[in-house]
């Protein structure tokens, strides 16, 4: 055993820890869960456990059916929401092994950040990451079912008594904090019942880990309080949306390396090669960091969610943004159009190996756009060279499907799969027949 796997069998000990539960994500990142006796951790950390993998639920499912977990020792909490007088439960996060050939196996999506990882490091990088998950809180109808009713009059940084979900946002850090969360800010967002909650930048993999955690804590301590959070990207037509802008640094040898004090936006040489490459990639990215049909509901101009394919050092309509930073360490970007229903090992790899290509290929970076680019008409578009994102799901895939950076990104098994999960998902959605189609026509033919 190591001395952190050893650490936490005696941390099990000391909290008295009845059930562990090992978790890991399908490929469309809802969090899974094989539950043990805690005296099974030992086990755990030295053979993996083995479960049955065609059982998992849900339309892409881990096929090969013989799985081998093996936890992550780094990634012990306490779940401060499941505290019984049977003992305390805890969570690990685990690596999934196939266990036939015992390698990685191709289908875990923390395999696929691990690789962009790998390949960042290889070329002498280390990677921050730091999202911003945004989300509502709704209230429950009396069957217990979610509503899209907020009960909350607050606008973006309302002090209470006005925002009535403040106690509910507080009772959240607690149980963030308590699982070993650093929260730096946390703010009422723009939409009524809209909140944010900001948490330290982090490596790319635990940053990943935490925004599984994090949506489980803000969903299970709002069901708490009887409301329901969702990070559904656009529940209300005509007011701003979910987004989880993700910020982004590299480091080599300790030292930010998208820092250069004599740039004019301070960024190095690095960062702009890395910005081109996201942004020559951003239509396929699109597909992996806003995987639903709703996510293209949000990706509409006006409600500070970006359309165009752009870059600015000032403006929030833009795809990729240069924030302010007070010392050099924090120069970084925020790419502003991933949403949280993505699976966010898979989003922050696409985007990874994205940026090293623009690094790798030496891409430069346009200009900067200062204006607001949703007041663009399209032959200013067309002057500056602006693209747009896709504007569907079906839009999205299709460029995926045309992007071999992405879909090496993703690995053979994966970019497959998910390919067909969500063309089926954009099938399904073609053929429905919607509210606003039965409001619009149905008494008018
Ligand atoms: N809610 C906006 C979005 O959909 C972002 C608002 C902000 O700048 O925080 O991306
Ligand atoms: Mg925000
Ligand atoms: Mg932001």
């Amino acid at each position: 055993l190591t001395d952190e796997a050893q650490a936490v069998l005696d941390e099990i000990d000391e909290k008295d820890v009845g059930f562990l539960r090992l978790q890991f994500t399908d490929i469309l990142g809802t969090v899974k869960n094989v539950a043990v006796p805690a005296d099974q951790a030992e086990k755990a950390f030295t053979d993996g456990i083995y479960f049955d993998g065609s059982s998992i639920e849900g339309f892409v499912r881990i096929q090969e059916s013989d799985m081998r977990l093996i936890p992550d020792a780094s990634t012990f909490a306490v779940l401060p929401w499941r505290n019984f007088d049977d003992g305390a439960s805890a969570r690990m996060i685990c690596d999934v092994y196939n266990t036939s050939t015992g390698e990685p196996f191709e289908g875990d999506p923390r395999y696929v950040l691990r690789r962009a990882i790998d390949r960042a490091e290889e070329m002498g990088y280390d990677i921050n990451f730091a999202p911003e998950p945004e989300f509502f809180l709704f209230e429950e109808d009396e069957d217990g079912r979610a509503t899209t009713d907020t009960g909350d009059q607050g606008g973006y940084f309302d002090l209470a008594p006005k925002d009535l979900a403040s106690d509910v946002r507080r009772d959240i850090i607690y149980g963030l904090e308590d699982m070993g969360f650093e929260i730096e800010a946390s703010h009422h967002e723009v939409a009524r019942g809209q909140h944010e909650i900001n948490f330290e930048y982090d490596d790319a993999l635990t940053t990943a880990d935490n925004v599984g955690t994090f949506r489980t804590v803000v969903r299970a301590i709002a069901a708490q309080h009887d409301l329901h959070a969702t990070f559904m990207p656009k529940p209300i037509p005509k007011i701003n949306g979910s987004g989880m802008h993700t910020h982004m640094s590299l480091f080599k040898d300790g030292e930010n390396a998208f820092h250069d004090e004599d740039d004019e936006f301070n960024l190095s040489e690095t960062a702009h090669s890395y910005l081109a490459g996201v942004l020559e990639h951003a239509p396929a990215i699109t597909a992996v960091a806003d995987p639903t049909v709703n996510s293209y509901k949000r990706l509409v101009p006006g409600y500070e969610a970006p359309v165009y394919i752009a870059w600015s050092d000032r403006n929030r309509s833009a795809l990729i943004r240069k924030p302010a930073a007070r010392v050099p360490a924090a120069s970084r970007i925020e790419a502003r159009f991933p949403d949280p229903s993505c699976n966010p090992y898979l989003a922050f790899a696409a985007l990874i190996h994205a940026g090293l290509d623009g690094i790798e290929k030496g891409l430069e970076a346009p200009d900067p756009i200062r204006e607001n680019i949703y007041e663009f008409d399209e032959s200013k578009r067309e002057e500056y060279g602006i693209e747009t994102l896709p504007s569907n799901l079906g839009e999205a895939v299709e460029a995926l499907e045309e992007d071999e950076v992405v879909m090496n990104a993703l690995g053979d098994h994966i970019g497959e799969k998910f390919v067909e999960a969500k063309s089926q998902e954009f099938e399904e959605y073609l053929v429905d027949v919607s509210d606003w189609e039965l409001d619009r026509y149905l008494e008018t033919f």
